[in-house]
């Protein structure tokens, strides 16, 4: 085995990301570094306002606070510029997916999704997926590692600017690429907290969505710490042997458990919970199961979200029929529970998030 190089072993815990810290902590660093700590918003405006790709070429910051950026930017302080490494506009010009790349080579997924004016981002929570899923690319990838806040915030970021670029504006995020976000729970509440600050990106929490495969002390936690945002759990199956074949996470947290947790968040929150049912033809589509998650509902303030399924590589389900689709919906809907079904475009091409890495590695653009 090689050595590794005696320089590797050099700590880097002395590098601060600065799209990590939140406001407060961007104003305790710069007092540490002797600035002048009345410089925090103009350093706040320029990381998370205007969400500069480049702090060097910002000429109109104060001296002390451009000297000190000149000087520690790549030495101690670092920020996260996201450059892009593919990219495909979708065939209706309404989606535009991107690949960006990590300080440590990592590739992420970021996706713009727009209807009618209305942008959503979606953004990547992890490189790779822990939970298996056995129809997602992200999950037959595997688990590489967590996002900092700062990855998570970067990417927000990314598409802001891309939008702006066209005169237009983001409005809503969701947590739907690659990666569970309740399984990096405390760098992605951290995310939220930076991106919702009304000095900065300023969005909603309302328009903000949290998706979940049903980690179930992530969705407790949520509910204790009363986090403002819209909770959206993936389902998929209405028993355990079924869901279990689809998502391994259900083994470790089985229906009875998941469902609990979703009644106790809607009591505590009293917010509606949206679940997310990907159709696999003959899997999970037909009127029986389409009654049974109906029965599983039942009491909850629920939506169900229809998601197409995005053929992968790695799994031999098939996307359901549309007139099976168009059947489940309405069956769901008579039960009097609120249901939409995905377009072929926009959030659906987000939820096979991965496919773009997926695709880039098999054809090496
Ligand atoms: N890990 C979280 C969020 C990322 S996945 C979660 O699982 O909820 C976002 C959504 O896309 C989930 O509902 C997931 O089940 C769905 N999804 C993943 N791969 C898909 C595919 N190939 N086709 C359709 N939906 C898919
Ligand atoms: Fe992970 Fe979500 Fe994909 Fe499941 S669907 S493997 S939880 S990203």
């Amino acid at each position: 085995m090689m050595e590794s190089p005696s320089h590797s072993m050099l700590p880097t815990a002395s590098v601060t990301h600065l799209h990590d810290l939140t406001f407060e902590e961007l104003r305790a660093l710069l007092l540490r570094e002797g600035v002048s700590p009345a410089h925090t918003s103009a350093l706040w405006n320029a990381l998370h306002f205007r969400a500069d790709a480049d702090l060097r070429a910002r000429e109109d910051l104060s001296p002390p606070l451009r000297r000190w950026l000149l000087r520690e930017l790549d030495q101690t302080v670092k920020t996260d510029g996201l450059p892009i490494a593919a990219e495909t506009p979708s065939g209706d010009g309404l989606t535009q997916k991107f690949l960006l790349r990590l300080q440590d080579g990592q590739e992420i997924e970021t996706v713009i999704m727009g209807y009618e004016g209305r942008h959503t981002a979606c953004v990547s929570t992890q490189a790779g997926c822990a939970m298996g899923c056995v129809f997602c690319a992200t999950g037959q990838m595997g688990f590489v590692r967590h996002l900092r806040a700062g990855e998570i915030v970067a990417q927000v970021h990314h598409a802001r600017r891309v939008l702006a670029a066209r005169g237009q504006r983001l409005r809503n995020l969701v947590l739907m690429g690659m990666g569970e976000p309740l399984h990096n729970y405390d760098n992605v509440m951290r995310a939220l907290g930076i991106l919702s600050d009304t000095r900065g990106a300023n969005l909603g929490p309302a328009k903000i969505s949290i998706s979940t495969v049903g980690v179930v002390p992530g969705i407790r936690r949520m509910a204790e710490e009363q986090r403002p945002y819209n909770l959206a759990v993936s389902l998929h199956g209405s028993t355990d042997k079924e869901r279990g074949a689809l998502v391994p996470a259900n083994q470790r947290w089985p229906l009875a458990e998941l469902m609990a947790a979703c009644r106790d968040y809607g009591e505590a929150t009293g917010r509606k919970i949206f679940f997310a049912w990907t159709l696999i033809a003959g899997v999970n589509d037909t009127p029986e199961h389409a009654r049974r998650v109906a029965g599983l509902l039942q009491g909850l303030n629920a939506h169900v979200n229809l998601i197409p399924l995005n053929e992968t590589q790695g799994y031999e389900g098939r996307e359901s029929a549309e007139v099976a689709a168009a059947d489940f919906h309405q069956r769901i809907q008579e039960c009097g529970i609120p249901c939409t079904i995905r377009q072929r475009r926009g959030i659906d091409v987000a939820a096979g998030c991965g496919q773009l890495k997926a695709d880039r590695k098999k054809r090496t653009l």
